[in-house]
């Protein structure tokens, strides 16, 4: 098997072992799906592979859980001068992530 054949295999891995995190979040199986993303964090650093940032935004850095809007996450937004402040918590272990957006005015021409 080629490396490129082996970084393919991988990659599919790591969507399918997310997808299955998702599902056990969802039912509220939150060992099995940190096991689940712990498998994958392990399949990418073997292979190489960089885990899709789409993926890796959504797990906590901290627990290792998939973070669901409602169900493991907890989403405040605030507005603040000429943008809005978004304040997302993991429900799990308390982690906090900021993100700041600056609300573009459209011009009227
Ligand atoms: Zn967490």
């Amino acid at each position: 098997m080629s490396k490129k054949e082996i970084r393919d295999i991988a990659r599919q891995r790591i969507k399918w072992l997310y997808q299955l995190a998702l599902e056990e979040t969802k039912k509220k199986k939150y060992d099995v799906a940190r096991s689940y993303t712990k498998l994958m964090f392990r399949i990418a650093e073997k292979s190489r592979v960089r885990i899709p940032r789409t993926i890796k935004r959504n797990i906590c850095k901290q627990c290792d859980i998939p973070l669901i809007p409602g169900l493991t996450l907890n989403i405040r937004i605030r507005s603040e001068g000429k943008g809005s402040r978004i304040v997302a918590k993991c429900k799990l272990c308390g982690w906090i992530k900021r993100y700041y957006f600056k609300v573009k005015r459209c011009r009227r021409n």
